[in-house]
């Protein structure tokens, strides 16, 4: 069992990962809307890779550079309207490194 001296940090392990921005074509993105639902609310704590946050203004916003496209805000947002949600297009999007 890891204790605090030997955990590794979420953000230790993503740090290793590398991401290449499909630039103006996010394959993740918010409805419009005026008060976040509560699924829209739900994802800036969900979401492992911190994608979604609360604006200034109140609204949920994102940011899919990083997205590690492990689908909990698909599963949790689609259906409910709040998101479109997409793979990245082929080449763009996360790459993962193992080892
Ligand atoms: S697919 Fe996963 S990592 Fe990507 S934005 Fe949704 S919850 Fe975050």
């Amino acid at each position: 069992m890891a204790t605090a001296e030997t955990a590794v940090r979420v953000e230790d392990k993503l740090f290793t990962n590398r991401y290449l921005v499909d630039v103006g074509r996010p394959h993740i993105k918010v409805k419009p809307h005026t008060q976040p639902s509560e699924a829209l609310v739900a994802l800036t704590r969900i979401c492992p890779a911190g994608c979604y946050a609360v604006a200034d203004n109140g609204q949920v916003e994102v940011t899919p550079d990083g997205c590690m496209e492990c689908g909990t805000c698909r599963v949790v947002a689609e259906a409910t309207g709040d998101i479109e949600w997409n793979y990245p297009r082929g080449g763009f999007g996360v790459l993962f490194k193992f080892g």
